[in-house]
């Protein structure tokens, strides 16, 4: 197949992760027979030193000519506290490709057990994916801070077709893997909450293979600690998604290891780790890539449909880790190997 891939390497860590990815893809092309064309663009601190805007237009330009973006990470200290912000970026590229779908996979590695929190026995067999809806609910909400300082609101709305969009990712991903949407509320409480729980019950109906079930946010928090296994996809609120996918991502172990996906309507999708540039590490070669290799990974299967390929990048990672090949940041102070190296293990190991 033929497909056009946009590359932002961005800041810090970012082009010392993406050059790995793509040297990835471009394997995955060569040895499936594919034929990947990779565009570069700049996003961030980056795209400010050199044209004084986070997100500039030729990069918008590029990405709308491709099937799909795969991003490092902006961010850069020294704009911590400039009124242009290498992160306005982020929000921009999301809002102007309509991405309402955020996809973060957290699966834990036998091999890594002792970086995760909790007992080993519980991290067994842990592999979920939290479908969170991005661009409505409380965050977008009408909000107020009253004049006399005493009071303030903010407002969850959602409507019915935004809940239906999302609740299709879902199902449409759970089809992908186990059958099984947990869809997490607070519909005992909250009016938001019963539309979108009815919303969700009317959408499974066009899914009959795949089992649904209802959480309330509070137990979910406590299942994902006592029966983090139990889970296969789970779609929430813009809100309740962030808190809970956070809230899981400590089960992988670090936070190098996890990627993500933003969706919209079509095929084309944004894909990035969900970590940050990592200033205080950046240029050692101390990256751990895996977040962003498994980034290409969900690129390949959500907006190439390449299953078979992902599979292929993901057990790659995971025969890497148990040769004992590991990061600095899950060496736990052993030997450990450079970005590039790591990489070359997954590579090696496609
Ligand atoms: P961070 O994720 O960059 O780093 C947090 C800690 O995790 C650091 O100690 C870092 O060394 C470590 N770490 C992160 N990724 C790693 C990897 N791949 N391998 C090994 N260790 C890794 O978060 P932060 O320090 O809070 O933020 C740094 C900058 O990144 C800020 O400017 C922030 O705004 C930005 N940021 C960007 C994104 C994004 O691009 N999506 C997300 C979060 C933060």
């Amino acid at each position: 197949m033929k497909a056009t891939i946009t590359l932002l390497p961005g800041d810090g860590i970012g082009p010392e992760v993406i050059e790995q990815s793509a040297k990835l893809l471009q394997t995955v092309a060569s040895r499936f027979g594919h034929d990947f064309t990779f565009n570069e663009a700049m996003i961030g601190g980056i795209a400010i030193d050199k044209t004084g805007n986070p997100l500039p237009d030729e990069t918008l330009r590029l990405g709308e000519q491709s099937d799909a973006i795969l991003m490092g990470a902006v961010g850069l200290p020294k704009y911590d506290a400039a009124p242009i912000r290498p992160e306005q970026g982020l929000l921009k590229i999301r809002k102007h490709f309509g991405l309402f779908a955020n996809l973060r996979p957290v699966k834990a590695y036998p091999v890594l057990a002792d970086f995760a929190p909790l007992k080993a026995h519980l991290l067994e067999g842990v592999d979920m994916l939290f479908v969170r809806e991005l661009t409505g609910g409380i965050y977008f909400g009408e909000r107020q801070e009253q004049g006399d300082g005493n009071s303030a609101y903010d407002t969850e709305l959602y409507t019915v077709p935004e809940v239906e969009r999302v609740a299709h990712v879902a199902f449409r991903a759970a089809a992908l893997r186990r059958k099984k949407v947990t869809s997490v509320d607070k519909a005992n409480v909250l009016a938001a909450m019963r539309l979108w729980r009815k919303t969700v019950v009317k959408v499974h109906e066009d899914y009959n293979d795949i089992t649904l079930e209802h959480v309330l946010v509070d137990s979910c928090a406590m299942h994902l600690l006592t029966r983090p296994a139990s889970f296969d996809v789970l779609v929430a609120s813009n809100m309740f998604g962030d808190i809970l996918s956070d809230e899981a991502s400590v089960l992988a172990g670090s936070l190098g290891m996890l990627p993500s996906a933003s969706l919209g309507d079509g095929r084309f999708g944004l894909y990035e780790p969900v970590h940050g540039s990592a200033p205080d590490i950046a240029g050692q070669g101390k990256a751990n890539p895996i977040g962003t290799i498994l980034s290409a990974a969900m690129l390949l299967r959500y907006s190439l449909a390449l299953e078979t390929e992902a599979q292929a990048i993901e057990n790659a990672v995971e025969a890497a880790l148990a040769t004992g090949a590991r990061t600095a940041d899950i060496a736990g102070g052993g030997p450990w190997l450079s970005t590039s190296e790591f990489a070359q293990e997954v590579i090696t190991r496609l």
